[in-house]
């Protein structure tokens, strides 16, 4: 049985729900793509801006585009308070459970964009407490919260 079900999401078109109860640090689903290396990722024009959402660094010399209908694993939506963490093992990506699950739980994860200037494109709308309005990764948002205050 399937650990992952796609439903439609109060935060963002589809998102993927948990089918039963999971413990944390368990493997919910592949994350699915493309090797590229790295060269490729960074000429390009694809891999700019939005787009790089679904693209992950595996190594030094190689990403893993995401970006394609057969990875499910691509609607997990961003929240400041995420349940799931991606990581890569070799040239795989799994999404796991950073904390237990309980079913029917929306799965998160941290998409961890750097703190830029272009950062108010990418509004999060999550609604946890510690929601800081905006998709950055966890370290920058301490800096937002700052120039907020101004
Ligand atoms: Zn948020």
């Amino acid at each position: 049985m399937k650990l992952y079900k796609t439903k439609k999401s109060k935060i963002d078109n589809l998102g993927l729900y948990a089918t039963k109860d999971i413990k944390k640090g368990t493997k919910i689903i592949e994350y699915r793509g493309k090797v590229i290396t790295r060269k490729e990722a960074e000429e390009n024009p694809k891999y700019d801006n939005d787009k790089a959402i679904y693209l992950f660094n595996l190594n030094k010399r190689y990403d893993l585009d995401g970006d394609f209908k057969m990875n499910t694993a691509r609607l997990i939506n961003h929240s400041c308070d995420p349940n799931c963490e991606v990581t890569g093992s070799g040239l795989k990506v799994w999404v796991h459970s950073i904390k237990d699950i309980k079913k029917d739980e929306e799965f998160f994860y941290d998409y961890g964009f750097c703190f830029e200037e272009d950062y108010r494109n990418y509004s999060c709308c999550c609604g946890f407490k510690n929601c800081c309005s905006y998709i950055v990764r966890e370290g920058s948002r301490l800096r937002i919260k700052k120039r907020k205050r101004k």
